[in-house]
């Protein structure tokens, strides 16, 4: 089994209440592949410019990951990103986006790399997740990300890729952002109309939301004191959420593999917060990530909940 993931490769410039980093290893695709490779092998696909060294290349392939499909483009130049959060961290400004290589990247998938069973179309222009869609036609689970741009700029390409997709995954806010729905179960269940058959919604501290047909399963943040930067915890979470599926794919995709996949995902993101970039999802443990799984099923554990029939005997 392998998970094939394309999306952007970054050089991200980030400021928080604890640092600035002016030019860090980060986008989309990143930050997946490095919560992904822990459960599977990772093909990553996308362009990269000459300002990206083999020191970064090294860290894509951490935990064996192939970067055969990233495109190295001479005179190019690395998408950028910078962004600024708020004091609490519940906020982030986007102070400048520049695509570099990926204005002109037109993917040309390896036979490997277009033979996953499994397809992560991470954020980056709807249009480009519409043509490696088309030419990962056999795969078994293919899952979406995206961001507010790409609703606001390229709405009807990106509702056109989430009708091919079975899976959705996306901020609570830009879900209603994209259907126009205030309601966040309402929003899921039109997506759910659409095509995907789950839908997720990330909800920064607040956790994720996995809605389908018949399940609404809600599950926290693993509750952490210091948070450092989040800048890829989405990223990290459906790396971590595909990733489980992805080992789990061939046993069916019931309900306990559904709820493994969002306790992975939030342990996962919780790693990621905890440093700047992609330092420590980098070099975490396996033994690390089970750990904070265990912990956060014991934190959510609601069998000791007692149900009974209330009213007041005065009435
Ligand atoms: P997250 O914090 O999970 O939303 O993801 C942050 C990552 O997304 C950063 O590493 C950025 O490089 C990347 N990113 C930011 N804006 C875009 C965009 N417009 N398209 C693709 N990736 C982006």
């Amino acid at each position: 089994m392998s998970i094939t993931v394309v999306g952007s490769i970054a050089f991200d410039a980030v400021q928080t209440p604890f640092g600035v980093r002016e030019r860090m290893l980060g986008g989309a695709a990143t930050h997946f592949a490095l919560a992904a490779s822990f459960f599977d092998h990772v093909r990553i696909v996308g362009p990269v410019g000459d300002d990206f060294g083999d020191e970064e290349l090294a860290v894509l392939q951490t935990r064996g990951s192939s970067t055969e499909d990233v495109e190295r483009v001479a005179g190019g130049r690395t998408f950028f990103w910078k962004g600024k959060y708020g004091w609490d961290l519940g906020t982030r400004e986007t102070l400048d986006t520049q695509l570099g290589v990926f204005e002109s990247f037109t993917p040309k998938l390896s036979e490997r790399t277009r033979a996953s069973e499994v397809l992560f179309l991470a954020n980056i222009q709807p249009g480009l997740q519409l043509d490696v869609r088309a030419q990962c036609a056999d795969a078994q689970f293919v899952a979406l990300d995206s961001m507010n741009l790409w609703i606001d700029i390229a709405r009807d390409q990106l509702l056109q890729v989430i009708s091919q997709v079975d899976c959705l995954i996306l901020n609570d806010e830009e879900l209603r952002q994209l259907t126009g729905k205030p309601n966040l179960l309402s929003a899921a269940r039109e997506i759910l109309t659409s095509g995907p058959s789950i839908v997720v919604a990330k909800q920064g501290e607040h956790g994720a939301a996995l809605i389908t047909a018949d399940e609404f399963f809600a599950l926290p943040a693993y509750p952490l004191e210091t948070v450092i930067d989040p800048t890829g915890a989405g990223d990290t979470f459906a790396g971590g959420f595909v990733g489980y599926i992805a080992r789990h794919l061939a046993s069916g995709l019931s309900t306990d593999v559904l709820r493994g996949a969002m306790a992975y995902g939030t342990a996962l993101a919780s790693f990621n917060v905890e440093g700047f970039g992609t330092e420590r999802v980098t070099a975490v443990s396996p033994e690390a990530v089970a750990e904070r799984v265990a912990e956060l099923w014991q934190f959510t554990r609601f069998e000791h909940v007692v149900v009974e029939l209330v009213g007041n005997p005065q009435r």
